[in-house]
């Protein structure tokens, strides 16, 4: 009898623990890394093991940050100092994968993500922490820069050395490193039990799992004015990734100079004011949406395929979006753009 007691006691405790479980939270927080505001959100029941989440991402950020940073003393610009000089670098296993990924999107891109032309973005003034003031290059130092071609393909890459057969290489991963350090972020997120987050760097994100009973909606800014231009809902892994010519740039004589680099002209790209990529992976994402970007409205279509994307919106400077069938049934636009244009099969 006494034992039926205790049993039905622990049951009804039990049945009472269960009930009395707090639902799962959305914690937040924000971080600066990157070289820019990083919002994470994490659900979770528990908040201590929601804390935890974010504390492994603000390690693996500052980790590729410390690691990949272009202008400041660091293991990338100790790279670039024996690459400059002819040296051979000796490089981790971090390191191999990093640039190897950055090498094959950079030969799905027609070299268009070019992270090596390092060189150009200094001398466009851009590695620094502050926005460039003065006057753009002359076209003579930019013919100059030019001229010494550097690409990806001028490297030889081993699990242990890094070298290039041309010392103009100079590695610049801004275009890439921000979707690389989110994928790191959120495996080891995952790894750690976390179903439902993201982390979102200044509008460029990859988010898992859902709100709870509502997906994730993920805000596109608008290229030219205040607020988003169009949302979209996240489902199962995903990353989008935005390029804009809006988000570093300098004004002289009247005209905007920003900050991704057409690598064949050595000039910002024209044209295109921004384009959204959603992929899978983050740093494929990235890499992507950079190189759209400068194939511009002619040739974005055939990049993508090559990259294997099939989720696509460019607009251009009349403020008119071109997208894939497949961004086409997501996408909501908040703000009409001037017009839109589908292109392409969804196959
Ligand atoms: P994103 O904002 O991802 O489009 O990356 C732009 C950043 O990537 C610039 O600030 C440069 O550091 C670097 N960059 C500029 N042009 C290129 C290019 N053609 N290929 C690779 N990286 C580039
Ligand atoms: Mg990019």
């Amino acid at each position: 009898m006494k034992r039926l007691w205790l049993g039905t006691l622990l049951a009804v405790t039990l049945g009472l623990g269960a009930c009395s479980e707090p639902p799962p939270q959305i914690h937040k927080a924000k971080l600066f890394t990157l070289g820019t505001l990083v919002d994470v959100s994490v659900r979770h029941t528990d908040r201590q093991r929601a804390q935890q989440a974010i504390e492994i991402v603000e390690t693996e950020l500052a980790e590729v940050n410390n690691r990949w940073h272009a202008w400041r003393d660091g293991p990338l610009t100790r790279i670039n100092q024996q690459l400059a000089a002819g040296k051979t670098a000796v490089v981790d296993r971090a390191t191999y994968r990093f640039i190897q990924q950055a090498q094959r999107l950079a030969a799905d891109s027609n070299q268009l993500f070019n992270p090596a032309i390092g060189g150009l973005v200094a001398l466009w003034g851009f590695h620094s922490d502050d926005r460039p003031d003065g006057a753009p290059p002359t076209r003579m130092k930019i013919d100059a820069a030019l001229q010494r071609a550097p690409s990806m393909a001028d490297i030889t890459l081993t699990e242990q050395s890094l070298e290039s057969i041309n010392p103009a290489v100079q590695l610049d991963f801004g275009a890439f490193a921000k979707g690389y350090a989110i994928d790191r972020a959120i495996e080891r997120l995952k790894a750690a039990g976390i179903e439902d987050a993201i982390v979102n760097a200044g509008g460029d994100l990859r988010a898992i799992g859902s709100k709870g009973e509502h997906p994730w909606r993920i805000g596109i800014r608008h290229p030219q004015a205040a607020g988003v231009i169009a949302s979209i809902e996240t489902s199962g892994d995903e990353s989008i990734f935005t390029s804009g010519n809006y988000e570093r740039f300098f004004d002289y004589d009247g005209k905007r100079y920003h900050h991704i680099i057409d690598p064949r002209s050595g000039y910002p790209a024209n044209g295109t004011v921004s384009v959204t990529v959603i992929h899978h992976n983050a740093a494929t994402a990235d890499a992507a949406a950079t190189a759209l970007f400068i194939a511009g409205v002619e040739q974005w279509r055939q990049i993508a395929t090559q990259m294997n994307i099939d989720q696509v919106m460019l607009i251009d400077g009349n403020m008119k979006a071109y997208m894939t069938p497949k961004m086409a049934q997501r996408i909501r636009f908040e703000t009409d753009p001037a017009a839109t244009e589908i292109i392409g099969d969804d196959t």
